[in-house]
C-alpha cells in the first residue's frame, strides 16, 4: 500500500504525521520525502544514508554548424524551450521538460541529448527497520517532477522497499509537484488544521486531488482551536476523519527539537497506530470499487 501524506497548506503537521506513520508501522515500510524543494522528514527519521547520487534529466545541446533554422523544434516545443531568431538558434536549458521532441524533429542531426543537473537522491535505513528515500532539490533549480521521478525510480531498484508499503510525504499545496507526488499512491491523507486558512487550503487540495479519483481522508492536527468548518465540508464531502491530534504544547517541543512526536510522547503512539488499519480498510475498499467498475 502506497499512502500519500498531503495538505493544502504547509505547517499544518503533514511531516509530523508522516514520520510517526512510519514509526508506528506494523510491517515493513519506505518513508519517501518527496517535498524535494525544502525536505525535512530526515530530521526526525535521522536515517543512516547509505547511498547518494545525483540526478538528471536529458537537454538539447545544439550544434549550430549543422542547423538549417527550420524551426521544426522550435514550433514543437511547447515550452519556449528552444527557439530559432533568424539565424540564430537559442535554447533555454532551464525551461526544458526534457521530453526528447525536437532531438526526434530535427532533420539534421544538429540536436544532442545533453544534461541537465536536477538535484541529490539519497537512501538508507532508519531505525534499523524503516526504509527511507529522499530528493533534494538543486538550489535554483525549479522543475521537481523529474526529480521525484528519479526518487521513485530508485525506490523500484530496491527489492526491500518494493516489498514494503510506502508512505510518502508530498510538497503541501496544490501545484504540480503536489499533484505528482500523490500520484503514485493508493490513498491520500490530507493533514490539516481547524482554523480558516486551515479549512481554505484544505478544500483547495480536496478540489486539486478530487480528479484523480483516489480515496482521500484528514487528520485533524491542533485539534480543539474553534473552528468547526473542516468538519462540515468533511462530513458533506465524505471525507472521513482518521484521527484529531490535540493541540498540545508538548507536540510542538518535539517536533521544534526533531524528535518524532509517536515515540516522544507514547500516549500518541497507539494514535498514529490506530490509523493503519483504517488506512488499509480505505485502500481495500477503493480497490474492491475500482475492480467492480472494470469487471
Ligand atoms: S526536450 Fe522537449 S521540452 Fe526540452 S527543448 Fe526539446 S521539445 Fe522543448
Ligand atoms: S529542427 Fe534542427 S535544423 Fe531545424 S532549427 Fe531546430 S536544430 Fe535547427
Amino acid at each position: 500500500m502506497i499512502v500519500a501524506v498531503a495538505s493544502g497548506k504547509g505547517g499544518t503537521g503533514k511531516t509530523t504525521v508522516a514520520a510517526s506513520l512510519a514509526w508506528v508501522w506494523d510491517r515493513p515500510v519506505a518513508a519517501v520525502d518527496l517535498d524535494v524543494e525544502e525536505p525535512n522528514l530526515h530530521l526526525f527519521l535521522k536515517p543512516d544514508i547509505a547511498g547518494r547520487e545525483t540526478a538528471a534529466m536529458e537537454v538539447p545541446v545544439a550544434d549550430e554548424s549543422k542547423c538549417t533554422y527550420c524551426r521544426a523544434c522550435a514550433d514543437l516545443c511547447q515550452f519556449k524551450a528552444i527557439t530559432v531568431l533568424g539565424s540564430v538558434l537559442l535554447t533555454f536549458p532551464e525551461m526544458c521538460h526534457g521530453c526528447g521532441g525536437c532531438l526526434a524533429v530535427c532533420p539534421e542531426k544538429a540536436l544532442s541529448p545533453g544534461s541537465r543537473e536536477l538535484g541529490e537522491v539519497s537512501w538508507g535505513t532508519a531505525d534499523g527497520r524503516i526504509g527511507f528515500f529522499m530528493g533534494r532539490l538543486r538550489v535554483g533549480e525549479a522543475m521537481s517532477p523529474p526529480l521525484m521521478r528519479a526518487v521513485t525510480a530508485k525506490i523500484a531498484q530496491s527489492a526491500d522497499a518494493a516489498a514494503a508499503d510506502i508512505i510518502i510525504d508530498a510538497p503541501p499545496g496544490t501545484s504540480c509537484p503536489a499533484i505528482a507526488a500523490v500520484l503514485p499512491s493508493d490513498l491520500i491523507l490530507l493533514v490539516t488544521e481547524p482554523t480558516p486558512f486551515g479549512f481554505h487550503d484544505f478544500r483547495l487540495a480536496h478540489e486539486a486531488f478530487r480528479p484523480l479519483q483516489k480515496p482521500m481522508a484528514a487528520v485533524i492536527n491542533r485539534a480543539g482551536l474553534g473552528e468547526r468548518s473542516i468538519y462540515d465540508y468533511c462530513r458533506s464531502a465524505d471525507i472521513p476523519i482518521l484521527a484529531e491530534i490535540p493541540f498540545d504544547r508538548r507536540i510542538a517541543e518535539a517536533y521544534s527539537h526533531g524528535r518524532i512526536v509517536a515515540a516522544a510522547l507514547p500516549e500518541l503512539n497507539s494514535l498514529f497506530a490506530g490509523l493503519i488499519p483504517r488506512l488499509r480498510e480505505l485502500a481495500r475498499a477503493a480497490a474492491v470499487r475500482e475492480a467492480t467498475l472494470h469487471a
